[in-house]
C-alpha cells in the first residue's frame, strides 16, 4: 500500500514552495488510490506558532486538498521520540559544544567525553564515513555523506528532538512508504536512512520535487517571507504549481475538480 505525507514545519503561513510539496505528494499519492497524511513538524517550538498551523490546515482545505486520518503533532510525540533515542544509545554521546564551537561540520571532538567542567546538553550521534546510496525516483541513484554535517544533533541542548531524529520515527511510525518533498532534503537522505538502519526501521521510496525559487534564486521559505496563499484564488494557485511540477494542464474549475484530473494525468518523470 502507498502511504504518503505532507510534513510542514509551522513557522508560517502556506506559500507556492510548501503548496509545491503539498500538491507533489498529493497527487502521487492519489493517483495510485493511496493514503496521504499531514503532519505538523513542530519539534522546535520556539519557532512554531499553532496559528500557522491552523492557517496551513485552512489553506489546504480550501485548496481541497484532504488528508487522511489525525493531523500528528511532532510536539506531543516526544515518547516515541524517547524510545528512539534509547535504541541508539549505543551510538549517541553527550556534547558540551556550543553551535559556534561546533560549526557546520562537527568533528566529534566530545566522543571520549564532554570538556571538563562544563555542561553536556546536546544529545549527537557517531556519523560514519561511509556513504549511503539510495534510488530517488526523479533523480536516479544518489550517494549522499551520513557525515555531511559530522556527528549530527539528535536532541539540542534545550531538549529539543532534532528534525533528521523526528521524521525518520514519525516516517517509520505512521507507516509511510513514499517521501515526495523539496530538493533541498535530498541532502539529509543519507542521514535518515542511516537512522532508519540502526534502528531497524524499513527503507522508504524518495522522490525529490525541484525547488520553487524567487526572482534572486533563493528558495522560498516562510524566513524569507513568501507570498502566502491565499485560497480564495485556489484554482490559479494549483494551475500554476501544477506547471512548476511539468503536469499537462487542466481544465480551470474548483479547486476537487482542478484536482482529480490532475491525479488522473499525474506524471511524475517530467524533464526538468
Ligand atoms: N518539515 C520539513 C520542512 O518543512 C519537511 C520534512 C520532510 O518532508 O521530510 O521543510
Amino acid at each position: 500500500v502507498y502511504r504518503g505525507r505532507f510534513a510542514p514545519s509551522p513557522t508560517g503561513h502556506l506559500h507556492f514552495g510548501s503548496l509545491v510539496a503539498a500538491l507533489g505528494s498529493y497527487l502521487d499519492a492519489r493517483s495510485v488510490g493511496g493514503e496521504w497524511l499531514v503532519r505538523m513538524e513542530d519539534v522546535d517550538l520556539s519557532r512554531c506558532r499553532d496559528e500557522y498551523a491552523s492557517s496551513i490546515l485552512r489553506t489546504l482545505e480550501g485548496l481541497g486538498l484532504h488528508w487522511d486520518g489525525a493531523v500528528e503533532k511532532q510536539s506531543e510525540r516526544s515518547s516515541l521520540y524517547n524510545a528512539a533515542l534509547e535504541s541508539l544509545r549505543p551510538w549517541t554521546y553527550l556534547c558540551s559544544c556550543t553551535r559556534r564551537e561546533a560549526g557546520e561540520v562537527y568533528d566529534g571532538r566530545c566522543r571520549a567525553g564532554a570538556a571538563l567542567g562544563r555542561q553536556a546538553k546536546t544529545l549527537r550521534i557517531e556519523a560514519p564515513k561511509e556513504h549511503r546510496e539510495f534510488e530517488d525516483r526523479r533523480l536516479g541513484v544518489q550517494r549522499g555523506s551520513v557525515a555531511a554535517a559530522g556527528d549530527f544533533v539528535l536532541r539540542n541542548s534545550e531538549g529539543h528532538y532534532s528534525y533528521q531524529l523526528a521524521v525518520v520515527v514519525d516516517d517509520a511510525e505512521q507507516r509511510i512508504s513514499d517521501v515526495v518533498r523539496g530538493e533541498d532534503l535530498l541532502e539529509a537522505t543519507a542521514r535518515q536512512i542511516y537512522l532508519q538502519e540502526l534502528l531497524g526501521y524499513p527503507r522508504v521510496r524518495y522522490l525529490h520535487l525541484p525547488l520553487a525559487r524567487d526572482a534572486a534564486g533563493q528558495k522560498l521559505s516562510k524566513q524569507n517571507r513568501a507570498d502566502p496563499i491565499d485560497a480564495r484564488h485556489g484554482g490559479c494557485w494549483i494551475a500554476e504549481a501544477l506547471r512548476f511540477l511539468g503536469q499537462r494542464p487542466v481544465t480551470f474549475d474548483e479547486p476537487a475538480r482542478m484536482l482529480a484530473q490532475a491525479s488522473a494525468q499525474w506524471n511524475w518523470q517530467w524533464n526538468s
